[in-house]
C-alpha cells in the first residue's frame, strides 16, 4: 500500500469516538502502510494533556481493540501522536495550531498535506470551520476535511455548515461520514444487486412489493438523553443511515463504479423523492416513546429528559420515489431504541404470484447487516411425502474466520479518505434532499405539538416498537416481515 504523507488534526481527540474508534482504525492502516513514516497527528481536546498522556490513550486503544500486537509497532505508531489543549472558540489556540502542524510538517515530510478531523459536539462543526479558514490553516498540498454526523439539525442549519466549510474546501475534498456506508453488508447491496441476473431482473417495480428497512437498537438513550432529547429517532437515525440504505437499494444501475457515476446514480434516483404532504404524515409515519419497566426509566423520565418531551425514541415511515427500478414501491422503514433486540436488517418482499399449489408463499430476499451479516431468500418446494409446499432459505453467509478479517467501518472510510475515493460519503446534494424530506416531517409533527394533542404512540420496552407502526401499510396484505 502507499505511504501516504500526511499531517492529520482531529478536534475531538480525547473523545470516545478518537478513542473506539479513530485510533485502531488508524493503527491498521498504520500497519498495512496506508500511512507510515510520513504521517503525524495532533488531537486537540480541552483537556490540558500532554503529547505523552495522549499516547498512552492511544496505545490503550489500540489493546482494548486488538488481541495480539507487536508493542514496538504500537510504540513506533504513537510516537507519531502528538496533543495540543485547545479551546475551539479560541483564536490564539489556532494560530498555535497552525505553527504546530507546520514544524510537524517539516520533521515527518508531510508534503504540506493536511486532514481535518471533526471529531467534536456538532454545534463546534461551524466554528471550527470558521477558524480553520479565518487562521488559514490549510495546507499547501491537499486539504480534506471528514465531518461526523449529524450534519446540520435542519435543512437551514446543514446549509449553514456548508456555507462555513466549502468557504475553505472543495466539495470533493469534504467526506461527510456515515459509518453504515463503511459496513460490510451495506457495501454489499451494489455488487448483490448489480452482478446477479436472477435478483437484477426482479428487483423492478413489476415484481417488488415493497421493502423494509429496519434498525433496532436494544438499548435506550443512557448517557446521552440530554441530546438526543434535541434531535430524536428521525434526525439521528433516518436524515444519515437508513435514508443512505435506501437510496442503495432504489437507485438505477450506475453506468460504471466510479464515485462519480455512483453518485450520479444516487441523485438522479433522490431528485424523483417524493415529498410527503402534511396528510400523508399523519397517515404514513408513526412516533413513538418507550415506557418504563421494572429496572428501567420511561424515556420521559431519563436523566435530562424533558418530562414533557415530544422527542420520538421511534419512527416508522414510507419513502417513494417516481424513477428507478422500483419506482412507486412502498419503501417502509422503522428505527428505536429499546427493541427486543439490537438488529439492522433489510427485507425486498416480492409479490405473490398466482399458482396451481395456492398455498405457496412469495419470496423475500433479506440482508442481515448486524450483529450477523448474511442474506438469504425464501424459496418453495416440494415436502417429502406430501404434495405440500415447504418453504426453506438459501443462505449466502460468511465463515467465522471471514468475519474477523471484515475491517471496521471507520477503518475503511478512512482509507478512503486517504486515497482520496469518495463513494461511500454523502454529497451535498444528497443531504439536502434527505434534509428537505426530514423538515417536512418535522413540520408537520411540530404544527401537531402547536395543537395540544400530538399523537405519540407510547411503546412497551424491549419488544417491537408501537402497534400502530403497523398501520402504514398500503394494503392488507402487507405486514412486517421481521416482527
Ligand atoms: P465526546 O463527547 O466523547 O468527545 C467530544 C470531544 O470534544 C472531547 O475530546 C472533548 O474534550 C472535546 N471538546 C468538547 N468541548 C470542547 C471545546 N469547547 N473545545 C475543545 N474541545 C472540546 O463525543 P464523541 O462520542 O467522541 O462524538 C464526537 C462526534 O462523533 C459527534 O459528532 C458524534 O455524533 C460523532 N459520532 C460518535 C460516535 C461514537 O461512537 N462515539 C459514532 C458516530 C458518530
Amino acid at each position: 500500500m502507499k505511504n501516504i504523507p500526511v499531517v492529520m488534526i482531529i478536534f475531538g481527540g480525547s473523545g470516545d469516538l478518537a478513542h473506539r474508534k479513530l485510533y485502531p482504525a488508524l493503527f491498521n492502516l498504520y500497519e498495512q502502510g496506508l500511512i507510515h513514516d510520513n504521517f503525524a497527528v495532533i488531537g486537540t481536546a480541552r483537556r490540558p494533556w500532554s503529547h505523552e498522556y495522549l499516547r498512552e490513550q492511544v496505545s490503550d486503544a489500540i489493546h482494548e481493540t486488538h488481541d495480539q500486537v507487536d508493542e514496538n509497532d504500537v510504540k513506533r505508531f504513537a510516537s507519531h501522536f502528538y496533543y495540543q489543549s485547545h479551546d475551539v472558540t479560541n483564536v490564539e489556540h489556532y494560530e498555535t495550531l497552525k505553527k504546530l502542524a507546520q514544524e510537524l510538517d517539516d520533521r515527518y515530510s508531510a508534503q504540506g498535506n493536511r486532514l481535518f478531523y471533526m471529531a467534536m459536539a456538532p454545534r463546534f462543526f461551524g466554528t471550527i470551520a470558521t477558524h480553520i479558514n479565518d487562521q488559514s490553516l490549510t495546507g499547501s498540498g491537499f486539504n480534506r476535511i471528514v465531518v461526523e454526523k449529524p450534519f446540520g439539525h435542519d435543512l437551514a442549519s446543514a446549509e449553514e455548515l456548508n456555507k462555513e466549510i466549502t468557504a475553505s474546501f472543495n466539495e470533493d475534498d469534504i467526506f461527510r461520514i456515515d459509518h453504515y456506508l463503511g459496513k460490510e453488508m451495506i457495501q454489499n447491496i451494489m455488487p448483490m444487486r448489480f452482478t446477479n441476473p436472477l435478483i437484477k431482473d426482479i428487483w423492478t417495480s413489476e415484481n417488488v412489493k415493497n421493502i423494509q428497512v429496519t434498525l433496532a437498537e436494544r438499548l435506550g438513550v443512557e448517557a446521552r438523553g440530554g441530546y438526543y432529547d434535541t434531535s430524536g429517532a428521525l434526525r439521528d437515525m433516518v436524515q444519515n443511515h437508513i435514508f443512505q440504505i435506501i437510496t442503495l437499494l432504489a437507485m438505477p444501475e450506475p453506468k460504471d463504479l466510479s464515485s462519480s457515476s455512483i453518485h450520479k446514480a444516487k441523485q438522479d434516483l433522490l431528485e424523483s423523492m417524493i415529498i410527503p404532504t402534511p396528510e400523508e404524515v399523519e397517515k404514513d409515519f408513526v412516533r413513538g416513546q418507550y415506557l418504563g419497566s421494572d429496572n428501567t426509566f420511561a424515556y420521559k423520565k431519563e436523566p435530562n429528559v424533558d418530562p414533557e418531551s415530544t422527542t420520538e425514541t421511534f419512527v416508522a415511515g414510507k419513502v417513494k420515489f417516481k424513477k428507478g427500478p422500483v419506482a412507486d414501491v412502498p419503501i417502509y422503514f422503522r428505527t428505536g431504541k429499546e427493541f427486543k433486540e439490537k438488529k439492522n436488517r433489510i427485507d425486498i418482499v416480492l409479490k405473490h404470484m398466482n399458482n396451481p399449489y395456492g398455498q405457496a408463499h412469495s419470496n423475500n430476499i433479506t440482508i442481515e447487516i448486524d450483529p450477523v451479516s448474511k442474506i438469504y431468500i425464501t424459496i418453495n418446494g416440494k415436502k417429502i411425502d406430501t404434495s405440500g409446499i415447504r418453504r426453506e432459505n438459501l443462505t449466502y453467509e460468511f465463515s467465522k474466520e471471514e468475519m474477523a478479517k471484515v475491517p471496521d467501518g471507520y477503518e475503511r472510510l478512512l482509507h478512503d479518505v486517504f486515497v482520496d475515493d469518495s463513494t461511500n460519503f454523502t454529497h451535498w446534494s444528497e443531504l439536502k434532499r434527505y434534509w428537505e424530506f426530514i423538515d417536512t416531517v418535522e413540520d408537520a409533527w411540530q404544527k401537531e405539538n402547536e395543537k395540544g394533542n400530538p399523537k405519540i404512540s407510547q411503546y412497551l420496552p424491549y419488544r417491537m416498537g408501537p402497534k400502530e407502526a403497523s398501520d402504514i401499510f398500503e394494503s392488507p396484505t402487507e405486514h412486517w416481515i421481521y416482527e
